[in-house]
């Protein structure tokens, strides 16, 4: 298997919509904010190939709509043809592409304008993998998320026939696991990636952030709030029992990390750069792990 992270550009939410009920004086010692409050947060999205499948997992936020979204102040926006030229891959090998959820942050790089003015499908030749909850949702929004759902991300993903809907946890390929959990907004995907030695959880806005990990600590943008803890609670508990690496796609300083509990409260384990990941240092990581466990 070969896997890359790509690094889709930044922008700002308000520290008090990221953790919600948490008061700043706590949260802000586990994430830095600016003067206005603002924290910084990623769009990281993989590209993984692996037998005959050329694999994209999340697209960033794309350039149709930025300047509409200049409140979020998108910098480094990098449109994923460009990203995808790196790996010496075209937009058109791409077989797969695997959006957690439909909010702008997600599945703008979907579709790019082109030079006609006409909205394309940045990937015209993969299936678009969506829960089927979760395109519900976005073809019926209710009040709270309608403003993150933009009809123009994915209307001709839908008209080209290639979106997959998906009603339960299924493999996209032996390697790769989507499961559903209903964290944040209902019906996200979370890929579980299986490396050698390692599960690699690409968690999504399940847990967008290393600081989100505590379970109290949900953004004030999730839908239902308890539904949100209890997802996030079963994510974890897998996590620890199977000593998985979490990946997250918006935590713009923490790129991975294992997770522990104590007295039935979530923290940070380690963090790693992804990079390491890849590499053999966690796999002396799990044998650390496996020989603490047998004694
Ligand atoms: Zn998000």
């Amino acid at each position: 298997m070969e896997i890359h992270k790509i690094e889709a550009g930044t922008f700002q939410c308000d520290g008090g919509a990221i953790f919600g009920v948490v008061p700043k004086r706590v949260w802000q010692k586990r994430y830095p904010a600016d003067r206005d409050n603002f924290c910084k947060m990623a769009m990281r999205c993989l590209y993984i190939a692996v037998g005959d499948k050329r694999i994209i997992i999340e697209t960033g936020a794309g350039d149709k709509q930025l300047q509409y979204l200049k409140y979020y102040n998108f910098q480094d926006v990098l449109p994923l043809d460009k990203a995808l030229l790196a790996f010496g891959t075209a937009c058109e090998d791409i077989t797969d592409v695997i959006l957690t959820h439909l909010h702008f942050d997600h599945c703008g790089g979907c579709t790019h304008n082109a030079t006609d003015g006409t909205i394309r499908m940045r990937f015209p030749n993969a299936a678009h993998w969506v829960g089927k909850t979760q395109w519900d949702n976005f073809l019926n929004p209710n009040i709270r998320e309608s403003d993150s759902y933009f009809v123009e991300n994915m209307a001709i993903v839908e008209q080209s026939g290639q979106l997959r809907l998906i009603e339960s946890d299924r493999f996209l390929c032996p390697e790769i696991e989507l499961r559903i959990f209903d964290g944040h907004t209902v019906g996200q995907l979370v890929p579980y990636i299986t490396l050698p030695n390692q599960t690699l959880v690409y968690v999504g806005d399940v847990i967008p952030m290393s600081a989100n990990i505590p379970l109290a600590w949900i953004s004030a943008y999730d839908t239902h709030p308890i539904r949100s803890m209890e997802e996030k609670q079963r994510l974890l508990d897998e996590a620890i029992e199977k000593a998985q690496m979490l990946f997250f796609g918006h935590d713009a300083y923490t790129e991975c990390c294992t997770v522990v509990s104590t007295n039935g409260k979530y923290r940070i384990g380690e963090t790693f750069d992804f990079d390491t990941v890849i590499t053999n240092s966690v796999c002396r990581y799990v044998r650390k792990d496996e020989r603490k466990r047998k004694r």
